[in-house]
């Protein structure tokens, strides 16, 4: 029993040192599940530069550990010391992986901290530049007369990617052969090639390409259109014809579980002031993307919010009857 109040009391004087110098000087780690130059690559570069000036001016590195729609890069996180120095940038996958990925290594609830949510990103359904279809209504006809030809590319099985191919062929209730990458990048690159017909992925790296018209852009996966000027034009699915079609990514930062509160504190105090940063808002802006400012900032918040995604993901993708293993 004396023992352990002991140890107890040692570690408490050990977490106390550590909380209050937080970070101190030491760089931190924020690992991105997917591969470099993707989406979550972006936000994650953009964040852990607004990250540094309110983390005390430290480093702040990014890790790119890709796979297994996120999970491999979580499954390190998880397992990491729980000292605040590495954490996870993940996105929607935090809620769908749970049921799109089975005999998952971790439990998303229980194996995390919440530090709350970044940003919401839209999708857009983009193309090879050689496809013939100039608009969504030809796009479906060019679908249509191509069953069994279609190549869809994804940014991993088991990515946001992924499920948006997945929901799309279902509601389309036509079949392609999906084609899985390591994340977008590499996925975007092989449909500029044309080794790839269709990919549907985040407007953080989509706008670029589809601005520079190097891929083809039909639609985007909201439920209203979109302001940002290169993006503005395109229909939604919802208003093609696919009713209810939505598809919005976001993004949330993690600790491992176990993280001592005080430091988790600082982390969060650290977001609030990055997601404020008006170079952030503004890269993100012009990317399509919408940085948090409501409460889900807040860790209990996010929480719950990420519980009531995978609420909202689970039945839609077993009626979809879709695993991304
Ligand atoms: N866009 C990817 C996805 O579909 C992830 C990434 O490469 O950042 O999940």
């Amino acid at each position: 029993m004396k023992k352990v109040f002991v140890l107890a009391t040692l570690a408490a004087a050990v977490f106390g040192v550590q909380a209050q110098d937080f970070p101190g000087g030491k760089s931190i780690s924020i690992v991105v599940p997917f591969a470099a130059g993707g989406p979550t690559d972006r936000v994650a570069r953009d964040l852990a530069e607004a990250l540094r000036k309110p983390l005390g001016g430290g480093t702040v590195v990014i890790d790119n550990v890709p796979g297994a729609g996120s999970s491999i890069g979580a499954a390190k996180v998880a397992r990491a010391p729980k000292d605040g120095y590495v954490l996870l940038l993940n996105h929607i996958g935090m809620a769908t992986i749970p049921t799109l990925v089975r005999n998952v290594p971790f439990n998303v609830e229980k194996d995390f901290e919440y530090l709350g949510m970044v940003n919401e990103v839209p999708m857009t359904l983009i193309a090879k530049p050689s496809l013939p279809a100039n608009n969504y209504q030809e796009l479906t006809s060019w679908i249509a007369a191509n069953k069994g030809k279609i190549n869809l590319g994804n940014a991993g099985v088991g990515s946001a990617s992924h499920l948006c191919g997945l929901l799309y062929q279902t509601a389309m209730k036509t079949e392609m052969t999906p084609v899985p990458y390591k994340g977008t990048a590499p996925a975007i690159t092989d449909l500029i090639g044309g080794q790839i017909d269709l990919l549907c992925d985040q407007t953080t790296n989509t706008t670029p390409q589809i601005e520079a018209k190097k891929v083809k852009a039909y639609a985007v996966t909201t439920n209203k259109r979109l302001t940002t000027p290169a993006l503005k034009d395109l229909p939604t699915l919802d208003e093609s014809g696919l009713k209810n079609f939505q598809v919005s990514i976001w993004h949330g930062l993690y600790a491992p579980a176990g993280t001592p509160a005080p430091v988790l504190k600082k982390l969060n105090d650290a977001l609030k002031v990055a997601l404020k940063d008006p170079d952030f808002i503004k890269k993100q802006e012009g990317l399509g993307a919408v940085v948090t400012t409501d409460s889900r900032v807040e860790p209990a918040e996010h929480k719950k919010f990420v519980a009531s995604e995978i609420a909202k993901w689970s039945p839609i993708i077993k009626a979809a009857g879709v695993y991304a293993d």
